[in-house]
């Protein structure tokens, strides 16, 4: 049979139409067509990891393009396992994960966006960041005295907020684009019922019960303010050159095939090449290779 195509499972998850975009149309519970108890789901995975390994070499060896992979989701929607997945083919000298937590002390006296400047990926590197300035447009949206604690001037703060916010976020990742940084942006697309059973499960098994927090549930009961504020950031900042995948996650394995498929596909698009060496590079390796041959004894 023909080798299953991945870039078949990056197209329909990621938002081109923006502005008609509505998450209320999208299934958490979608697996594709695929079924993970068949072989082709599981050669589909390994597919995606390998094909990463091998675009990061080049990625590395080349020097020039950086990745940048955001992940936002709600609790419980896999984000760490879907970053613990993807990183296993990756080289980690070349990939660097970063956890955005609320803003320390000193971030709150700068912008928004002053702390993810420290941590983007240099060239010939894949930088994760699990949550991200987009947090600015979700819990901070979400509750208002997240906002109070930035210390903005108060003629600074109105209405107008969240749609100022978008329009910086876009143009900074535009920026980031113009300088090499590929960004693509997952977002974890989990179903109130599942996260239900997620929580449950962990409460039940003391090995995962570190894992949930008693904060997890106040998040939950704000479910349907959380989902207009995604809803919204994803039609403002998802654009051609830094699109939104909406991952359907209520099945982590299906997620998992959707982050490698669309981090593969980021990575294509680049065209990746091992430098060639020339001219008196060239020429220098041959007088290496012959000054190893002549060497004497083994
Ligand atoms: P996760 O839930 O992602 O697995 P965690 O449980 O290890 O992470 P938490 O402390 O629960 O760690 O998550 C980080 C918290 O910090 C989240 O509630 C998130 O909304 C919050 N946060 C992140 N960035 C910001 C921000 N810019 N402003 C306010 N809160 C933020
Ligand atoms: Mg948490």
């Amino acid at each position: 049979m023909e080798k299953m195509k991945l870039s078949k499972f990056v197209n329909r998850y990621c938002i081109d139409k923006a502005e008609k975009f509505r998450l209320a149309d999208r299934d958490a519970g979608d697996t594709g067509g695929l079924d993970i108890d068949k072989k082709e789901a599981k050669d589909l995975l390994a597919e995606g990891i390998e094909r990463l390994s091998d675009l990061q070499e080049r990625l590395y060896a080349q020097d020039r393009w950086a990745l940048l992979a955001i992940f936002q989701a709600m609790d419980a929607a896999g984000k760490d396992g879907a970053i613990k997945h993807v990183m296993s083919g990756i080289n980690p000298q070349g990939c660097e994960v970063h956890s955005f937590k609320r803003p320390s002390d000193e971030e709150l006296d700068h912008d928004f966006l002053w702390r993810s400047f420290k941590r983007l990926p240099e060239r010939g590197r894949i930088g994760i960041f699990n949550r991200s300035y987009y947090e600015e447009v979700l819990v901070v949206r979400v509750h208002p005295e997240a906002l109070a604690r930035e210390k903005l001037p108060a003629e600074l703060v109105g209405k107008a907020i969240w749609n100022q916010r978008f329009k910086d976020i876009r143009v900074f990742e535009r920026y980031l684009t113009r300088n090499g940084t590929r960004v693509v942006k997952f977002y974890l697309h989990l179903s109130k019922a599942e996260q239900k059973r997620r929580f449950l499960e962990r409460l039940d098994s003391p090995p995962k019960q570190w894992k949930f927090s008693v904060a997890d549930l106040s998040e939950r009961r704000l479910w349907d303010k959380y989902m207009f504020a995604y809803e919204d950031m994803i039609r403002n900042t998802s654009t051609p050159e830094a699109p939104w995948y909406v991952v359907p996650a209520d099945n982590k394995w299906f997620s998992r095939i959707v982050v490698a498929a669309a981090m593969v596909e980021a990575l294509q698009s680049l065209d990746l090449k091992f430098p060639t060496v020339r001219g008196a590079a060239l020429r220098d390796l041959e007088g290496a290779r012959q000054m190893l041959r002549a060497e004497k004894g083994k």
